[in-house]
């Protein structure tokens, strides 16, 4: 699904400088390499703050905790994504409100949002599924309405803009209160290990989360609120500093090796190609077909066959999971979000596909449906 040896093998030199840096100098917590690249992120992104973590997980619940919620608070989220999203407001001891999602572009159906939105909801989490931002515009207008938090899991889209109806531009993570994500080595900007960070432009809710994130404590060993231990270690950071200045051009290239998909599947009526958000950019961490018309399993054996890896993301949305099942949800109730679990299939998708391996993949894909 991914080759990280060869997108390694390109920039060796700064990414083992860098490692080395931080061993020379056994700087591995919270070391400069940490503040640089929380500095070049917060440029990047245009966050105001930027503050590294352990990983997206994290970033999440640290995010969570510090808006201060309590239990019995509820907190919607797509039921149709990873299971992080929900875990940590089931860890909280807050109430998972699941929500059904679009068909064409897999994100929340702000629709949906809007009636389940009752007096103890607290916060939204939108997900930018595979790559491209919720609809955020309306989303933003809806909690904005309601006294509700916004807490992006943009932890599979990093580098993607959404352009408001007015002409601004955010990138995700960077719209809502809170912003969250994941350097996991898949990732579009990936380590090697975990990572994480979350973004806010709001300096007393950065101020909270950075205290969280190191045990609560803001003067040494003084602990103002009970904290976690969460933090992006030295090695990491020095992965993701050599990287991010190369995020433009991996995007680019995912972006090449989904037009190539589009192109090759377009009018094929078997095979839907993800719909596009139209105020989104796409940054493809994964990019996910709707096998309608054919049998998905059998396709992607037969795939197996042919040496073409392709994963189901994913095969169980949240309210059917065995950990979440709740007496407010049963099978049927979230009808978008069960059909995409019975027919999506992402095919492989990295910096390094060339023309040869998408054309391979594609003939394959066709040929076996
Ligand atoms: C990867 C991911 C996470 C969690 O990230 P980790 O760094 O693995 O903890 C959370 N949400 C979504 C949507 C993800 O894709």
């Amino acid at each position: 699904m991914v080759d990280l040896q060869t997108q390694y093998q390109r920039i060796k030199q700064d990414i083992d400088t860098g490692i080395q840096e931080v061993i020379e100098s056994a700087a591995f917590i919270k070391g400069p390499k940490v503040a640089a690249f929380q500095e070049h992120l917060e440029q990047y992104t245009g966050a105001k703050h930027v503050i590294p973590v352990g990983n997206g997980t994290d970033a999440l619940q640290i995010a969570l905790m510090g808006l201060g919620l309590k239990p019995g608070d509820e907190v919607i989220t797509p039921t149709f994504t990873f299971i992080a999203t929900a875990e940590v407001v089931a860890l909280l001891g807050l109430t998972p409100v699941v929500v059904d999602v679009d068909w064409e572009t897999m994100n929340m159906d702000i629709e949906a949002v809007r009636r389940a939105i009752t007096p103890h909801t607290k916060a939204i989490v939108p997900v930018h599924l595979f790559g491209q931002c919720a609809e955020m515009e309306a989303l933003m207008a809806l909690a904005k309405e309601h006294g509700l938090y916004v807490v992006e899991d943009a932890c599979q889209a990093i580098g993607a803009k959404y352009t408001f109806s007015n002409g601004e531009t955010r990138q995700a993570g960077t719209i809502g209160h809170i912003g969250c994500t994941s350097f996991f080595p898949s990732k579009n900007l990936g380590c090697y290990g975990d990572g994480g960070a979350i973004f806010t432009n709001d300096d007393e809710l950065a101020a909270r989360m950075r205290a969280i994130a190191n045990h609560g404590m803001v003067v040494r060993y003084h602990h103002d609120s009970v904290g976690v231990n969460s933090r992006l270690d030295s090695i990491q950071a020095a992965v993701l500093d050599a990287k991010l200045p190369h995020l433009d051009e991996y995007i680019a290239a995912r972006q090449r090796a989904a037009a190539y998909y589009d192109a090759a599947f377009a009018g094929n009526d078997k095979l839907l190609v993800p719909g596009r958000q139209s105020r989104s950019t796409h940054v493809f961490h994964q990019y996910t077909l709707r096998v309608v018309g054919a049998d998905r399993d059998k396709l992607r054996e037969g795939l197996a066959e042919k040496g073409i890896p392709a994963m189901i993301y994913y095969p169980i949305p949240l309210h059917q999971q065995k950990a979440y099942l709740d007496p407010r949800y049963k099978d049927g109730d979230f009808p978008v979000a069960e059909r995409l679990a019975e027919c999506v299939l992402s095919l492989p998708m990295h910096t390094e596909l060339d023309e040869e391996q998408l054309h391979y993949i594609t003939s394959n894909v066709l040929a076996l449906i």
